[in-house]
């Protein structure tokens, strides 16, 4: 690691990849064969180990109990928890910070705080059937009623790959404003599971094997207290944009620590495996796979690291969304490129669901795809170059 870094972000690096390393990775396999499942006390154990090493609440302030990481210090430990297949990494709680600016104080206690203290665990209703890229086109609705038992929303809508719904206990779910001033407007909600008129309608199968399933929910006029908002009418589209800026940066983070790991493994075994009387790594089309993989590595995270750090000096926002967006897409993009390179690396072994170049082939594939597909960063991308210009994206 040669990429300057202040003491404490190396500090971090370190701890969380040795945790990594000693806790997660033996078990990816066994993940593998077991749907994504490693046996519960094991998984407690994944859990307290996070802890200890200070995986969790990264984003959140020290004041409310959080480790109140930098972004730089987050994307060094989540780009550790890229190295592991079968989302072993996710098994810290990491809520983030503009819901503490969102919420008002009786949320954050009823559903931040307990979020935080692995008590309560949240998923995101956004997607729908017809609406994923243009999340201006969902057709989800609230309509606000008084009287009776109080004010209250009522919500209908389905939504569509609500990941970890089945590991949480509530849902931000957002939908558009029916009737009234702000009719059309978004807004985001709590929705507790169990609330009556929440219900799955299938819970689909997908190409990786994860804990977390990505289920399909249809909410029929399921009524919430008014205090379930989050924010103002309105409010709605705003953070999410905050919870993707985010995410996509800690996505690129991902890619990296993915794209480390399979040139690690790639070249280990190219170095090993003997063709035609010679290590493979002595082939010149192999070596080039390789260079080309280190490459795009070190110029994936050399725009990750430099994003976070703009981000710390207070960047422009509208600046850093354009830039998180360059990161995620040149990141996912990269990592993509070269587990292929490591499948063809492998040969016959990497199309084996055993070799890590086999699951991270599979399980990348969605980092183009969630949080905003490639086509929708560049399209951001663009947007940004054509209204503010190429120094304001590049510096
Ligand atoms: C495993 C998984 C987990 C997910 N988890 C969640 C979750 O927890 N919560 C949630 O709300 N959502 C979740 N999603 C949804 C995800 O965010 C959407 O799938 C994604 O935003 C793309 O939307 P879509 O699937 O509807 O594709 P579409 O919007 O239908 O797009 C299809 C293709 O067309 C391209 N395209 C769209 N518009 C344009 C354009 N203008 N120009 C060029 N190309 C375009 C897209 O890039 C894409 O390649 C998840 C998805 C997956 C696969």
């Amino acid at each position: 690691m040669t990429l300057p870094l202040p003491p404490r972000a190396r500090e971090i690096q370190a701890r969380v990849r040795a945790f990594v390393d000693a806790e997660l990775i033996p078990w990816e396999v066994h993940a593998e064969m077991h749907d994504g499942l490693v046996p519960e006390d094991v998984w407690k154990r994944m859990k307290a180990k996070a802890k200890e090493a200070g995986l969790d609440n990264m984003d959140m302030p020290v004041a409310i109990g959080g480790r109140g990481y930098s972004t730089l210090e987050q994307v060094v430990a989540q780009e550790q928890t890229g190295r592991v297949t079968n989302a072993l990494g996710w098994c810290a709680n990491n809520p983030q910070k503009w819901m503490l600016e969102a919420c008002s104080p009786a949320q954050i206690e009823r559903w931040i705080k307990p979020l935080m203290n692995d008590e309560r665990h949240e998923c995101y209703a956004i997607t729908e059937a017809e609406a994923g890229s243009d999340v201006d086109a969902i057709k989800s609705t609230a309509r606000r009623v008084s009287g009776g038992d109080g004010d209250h929303y009522v919500l209908n809508g389905e939504k569509w790959h609500v990941t970890s719904a089945n590991l949480a206990d509530y849902m931000f779910f957002q939908a558009k404003i029916e009737g009234g001033p702000n009719a059309g407007a978004h807004a985001l909600f709590f929705v507790d599971h169990g609330t009556p008129g929440v219900e799955i309608v299938r819970t689909p199968a997908y190409t990786h094997n994860y804990r977390a399933h990505h289920p399909i929910y249809r909410f029929t006029d399921v009524r919430v207290p008014a205090d379930h908002l989050i924010g103002k009418e309105g409010d709605g589209m705003g953070f999410t944009y905050a919870w993707f800026r985010h995410e996509r940066l800690m996505i690129a983070a991902r890619c990296c620590g993915a794209a480390e790991r399979l040139i690690d493994e790639a070249t280990a075994f190219a170095k090993q495996r003997i063709v035609f009387g010679a290590a493979l790594a002595e082939q010149q089309a192999v070596q080039f796979m390789l260079a080309d993989s280190v490459t795009e590595l070190f110029a994936a995270r050399l725009m990750t690291y430099e994003t976070a750090r703009a981000i710390d000096s207070g960047a422009d926002m509208k600046t850093a969304h354009a830039q998180c967006s360059m990161a995620k897409l040149y990141a996912s993009e990269m990592a993509g490129r070269v587990a292929d390179r490591a499948v063809q690396i492998f040969g016959g072994r990497g199309y084996m669901r055993e070799n890590v170049a086999e699951r991270f082939f599979r399980e990348l594939r969605v980092d183009r795809i969630w949080e905003g597909a490639s086509e929708i960063q560049r399209i951001i991308i663009a947007n940004g170059l054509l209204k503010r210009g190429t120094q304001s994206l590049v510096g």
